[in-house]
């Protein structure tokens, strides 16, 4: 029969979750298909009732569910429950378990472009939000030699640099004190929404700066390339967006409902296609 997996947010009408997991899905000649479910809210519940009572085989879940839903599931991943987010959700028999692939995604989009190991390298986190979380304990845990994080909200870059103190040398910063070191990193990261569609112009930092072959990654993928990414890059910084990103921790998902190594190549040329062929 017909498997059928699924993404749950709100919005979620431009997800390009459904062509990049069907495409994947046909590529491996696996029979499924894959919905974009809009779920308020106030039907969270519901909807995860719904997906034990149809049998619904896997969820993704986004914005804004990923931590609500945790109290709905069976289980729940020792990594996730460290983020305190779930953005996976594969049905074992009766147990719906809950995982979190953004931080392994984006640690598998990282290291292939970095100049030296990560372990070498001092980190700056833009933002705390749930996406920083997923990314910045993944790298403490990967044994970045020092993290820096920076927030609007203080608090939210103290609790989350305490969180990542477990694995490395971590702290807060306030804003205008990483602006002013910018010198001391090699790696800049931006978690926050800072420059994404449709506030195209504002940039999270100014980068004027960072020294040559710096890296720096916005985990924004529209617009394609930030005004911040093309400054970066203008300044000769390596930069990454959020695609691979975005591929790869739907590729992360898809491993594991099925067992089946994701076919990333045929994913990513999909979400380029639906992006209108940019290229980074
Ligand atoms: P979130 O939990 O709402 O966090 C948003 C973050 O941005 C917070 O740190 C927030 O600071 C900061 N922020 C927002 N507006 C700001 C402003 N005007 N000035 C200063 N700081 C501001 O959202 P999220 O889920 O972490 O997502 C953040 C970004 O990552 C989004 O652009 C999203 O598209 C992207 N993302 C990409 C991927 C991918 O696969 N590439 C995956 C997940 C997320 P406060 O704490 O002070 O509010």
């Amino acid at each position: 029969m017909r498997q059928v997996y699924g993404v749950i947010g709100n919005p979620i009408g431009h997800s390009l979750s459904p062509a990049m997991l069907e495409a994947a899905f046909k590529e491996v000649n696996i029979d499924a298909t894959y919905v974009a479910f809009e779920v308020k809210e106030d039907q969270l519940k519901q909807a995860i009732d719904g997906v034990r009572g149809l049998g619904i085989s896997g969820l993704n879940v986004t914005i804004p569910h990923k931590v609500a839903v945790m109290e709905y599931l069976d289980e729940i991943d020792p990594i996730a429950e460290r983020l305190g987010a779930v953005n996976t959700i594969v049905r074992k028999g009766n147990k719906l378990i809950g995982y979190n692939t953004d931080g392994k995604g984006y640690l598998q989009a990282l290291l292939p472009i970095l100049p030296k190991s990560l372990k070498e390298m001092r980190v700056l986190v833009l933002g705390a939000g749930g996406a920083a979380k997923g990314v910045a304990v993944t790298m403490a845990m990967d044994g970045v030699k020092e993290m820096c994080i920076s927030n609007r909200t203080v608090s939210k870059a103290e609790e989350l640099a305490k969180e990542c103190s477990s694995h490395t040398r971590a702290s807060s910063l306030p804003i205008a004190l990483a602006q002013a070191r910018l010198t001391e990193f090699d790696l800049i990261v931006n978690t926050t929404s800072i420059g994404m569609t449709p506030h195209v112009d504002q940039m999270p930092l100014s980068l004027e700066m960072i020294a040559r072959g710096v890296v720096v990654s916005d985990l924004i993928y529209t617009p394609f390339k930030t005004m911040w990414l093309k400054d970066a890059e203008a300044r000769g910084a390596i930069i990454q967006n959020g695609v691979e990103m975005f591929v790869n921790q739907g590729a992360v998902a898809f491993e594991k409902w099925t067992g089946v190594e994701a076919p990333r190549k045929v994913m990513k040329k999909k979400v380029m296609d639906k992006l209108g062929g940019m290229k980074c």
